[in-house]
């Protein structure tokens, strides 16, 4: 219910979260992002997990700093041939005829448009919706 007495998550998005935890632990490692609570030497040795905040227990691992993720993860993604386009604002989804996806425009901080065709599908990873103030209105009651 979204009337403001009852939100939940989708169970099965949190099953599949949680279930995919491992793998996702063995991922980051494979990506060279070393855990900082864990096994890694270079950072303390084997600390098991720790806390975050707002936790009761350790169960959190924590992989090196932000700023160490973001460049280790970019270095990554441009090995395996992405681009990324920083100070880039994605701003209309390309739709077909037969109503698919395949592409979307952008601009860039100096007024540049661009156009970029996607042939397996296009994922949108822009976050929540709370600076959004009409959305929070309606949905945060
Ligand atoms: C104060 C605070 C503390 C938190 N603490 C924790 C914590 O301790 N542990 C935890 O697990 N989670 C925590 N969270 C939650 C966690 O930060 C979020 O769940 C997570 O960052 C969401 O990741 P995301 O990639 O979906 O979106 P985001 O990290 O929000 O990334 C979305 C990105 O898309 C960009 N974007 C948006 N619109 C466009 C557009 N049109 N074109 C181009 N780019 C666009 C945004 O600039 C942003 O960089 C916290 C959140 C907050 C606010």
């Amino acid at each position: 219910m979204l009337d403001g007495n009852w939100i939940a998550p989708k169970v099965e998005l949190v099953r599949e979260f949680a279930t995919n935890a491992l793998d996702a632990f063995a991922w980051m490692e494979e990506v060279d992002l070393q855990a900082t609570y864990g096994t890694n030497a270079k950072y303390g040795g084997n600390v098991g997990t720790g806390t975050v905040l707002g936790a009761m227990w350790p169960r959190t691992h924590s992989f090196m700093t932000g700023a160490e993720r973001i460049s280790q993860l970019a270095k990554v993604a441009i090995e395996n041939g992405v681009t990324i386009y920083t100070e880039t604002r994605g701003t209309e989804l390309i739709v077909s005829q037969s109503a698919r996806v395949v592409g979307a425009k952008a601009v860039q901080a100096d007024g540049t448009q661009i156009t970029i065709n996607a042939t397996k599908g296009v994922v949108l990873a822009t976050g929540g919706y709370s600076a959004n103030v009409a959305m929070v209105k309606s949905f945060d009651k």
